[in-house]
């Protein structure tokens, strides 16, 4: 999934979730009457939130600084497409269309369509544990060097996805995301090509 980027940034990557929300068509909604639920209020949630969060620590080899055992600090929305898609580009909301899920760098909180149920599906699981891998990657890395560069961008997102397939595989999912991060190409690079 993506960092919550500007609107150049998303319109120039979107195609990295593409895949993404084609998953979403078969996840059950969670049932909230608001278009908003902050995760982790049960304890079926809890013991979700504190697997993952362990294993994306383990999968990435970044531990956290703040809290080991449980993201506490970290707050989890799930939300209907059209609310996360005003949250995420306010202006122009048809840049966020294909989005399912993002971790906002600002506010520091993750942002999920509310279709994902990780406490059910492995597949939903791994994409917070992606969130949850970029929230620890920006305990010690600032915004500017998570975002400042399409490369930089790449090397978060890439990092993410490696640390996603490590869990998927351990847990005998066939599924592996970010497929399109093959794809994903930086000015950086067309310069260098170039050469050749
Ligand atoms: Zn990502």
């Amino acid at each position: 999934m993506r960092l919550l980027v500007t609107k150049k940034e998303i319109a120039k990557h979107i195609f990295t979730m593409t895949l993404v929300c084609l998953l979403s068509i078969s996840f059950k909604a969670h049932s909230f009457e608001q278009n908003l639920y902050q995760y982790g209020h049960t304890v079926h949630e809890q013991e979700t939130l504190q697997w993952l969060w362990r294993n994306a620590q383990k999968f990435s080899g970044i531990q956290s600084i703040y809290h080991t055992d449980c993201p506490h600090h970290l707050p989890i929305y799930m939300m209907t497409k059209s609310k996360m898609n005003k949250e995420m580009c306010p202006d122009e909301p048809q840049y966020c269309r294909n989005f399912i899920g993002a971790y906002d760098t600002k506010a520091k909180r993750i942002l999920l369509h509310h279709g994902f149920m990780p406490e059910e599906d492995m597949i939903a699981a791994s994409f917070l544990l992606h969130e949850f891998i970029h929230a620890l990657q920006n305990e010690t890395i600032s915004n500017e060097n998570m975002l400042g560069s399409c490369a930089r961008l790449r090397i978060m997102e890439q990092a993410a996805y490696d640390g996603q397939n490590a869990f998927l595989k351990s847990e005998g999912a066939l599924f592996r995301a970010g497929i399109g991060m093959r794809m994903m190409v930086c000015p950086d690079d067309i310069a260098l090509y170039s050469w050749f």
